[in-house]
């Protein structure tokens, strides 16, 4: 268990700059739902000589600060769970995973600080929760994340241009340059970017219907573009 808070835009910069998906398993994670997973336990701070041992196995200095991007990766619920605390045998695959939170932790930290000054993120995640809460659809606050989703196009992976953005079970943004929607079109670098309203129906969260992921996108491709702005 971590014992780490993190804050909403720590979170968001781990899961951007690694690309939006679990380090273990591949699979895509949403940004509310997704746990982020100390690569080097955190419980080991408590136990300093089999820390030093392990730092020393991974060929990292004795400094390594184990809450740090170099340290922190995105993970799926389900495999977060199933590697808890356990300390990976410095096997080159966990190298390279640490070798890469290295080199992306300053883009992360820059993300974060941008994301600090505006509020962006935090802003952003507080209407999710709340609209979780009350089950509000996604086109309903729409606008509310717009400056959210603007920073988040900009600060993506390139692997991630174009995908749908998963702020949350259900609350799946799709970028699209075919589709305009009033108010909320978003211009990143030039290009128009509108988030495509997915069906009411799907958005609903936390009622009976849930559907899987897999459904929920062909449902999307069946559907014709909404006909006007969404409520605000
Ligand atoms: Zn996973």
């Amino acid at each position: 268990m971590s014992t780490f808070t993190f804050s909403h835009e720590e979170r968001h910069a781990v899961f951007t700059v690694h690309g939006e998906k679990c380090y273990l398993c591949g699979a895509l994670i949403d940004l509310l739902t997704m746990e982020v997973d100390h690569v080097i336990p955190e419980r080991l701070l408590k136990e300093p000589d089999t820390l030093r041992a392990v730092l020393h196995g991974y060929g990292l200095p004795e400094d390594f600060n184990l809450n740090s991007y170099a340290n922190w990766m995105p993970a799926c619920k389900p495999c977060n769970n199933k590697k808890r605390g356990r300390v990976f045998n410095p096997v080159p695959i966990v190298q390279i995973q640490l070798q890469m939170a290295a080199e992306k932790a300053p883009r992360a930290a820059a993300l974060a600080a941008e994301a600090i000054q505006k509020q962006t993120v935090t802003k952003a995640i507080n209407t999710i929760q709340r609209a979780l809460t009350a089950g509000t659809f996604l086109n309903e606050i729409l606008t509310q994340l717009q400056p959210m989703v603007a920073l988040h196009v900009k600060a993506r992976e390139p692997e991630m241009t174009g995908e749908p953005i998963r702020l949350a079970p259900g609350y799946i943004i799709e970028a699209s340059a075919h589709l305009v929607i009033g108010p909320v079109t978003l211009k990143a670098e030039g290009t128009v970017v509108s988030p495509v309203i997915k069906p009411a129906a799907d958005l609903r969260v936390g009622g009976a219907t849930h559907q899987s992921e897999a459904e929920a996108v062909e449902g999307e491709r069946e559907q014709p573009p909404p006909a006007g702005p969404p409520a605000v």
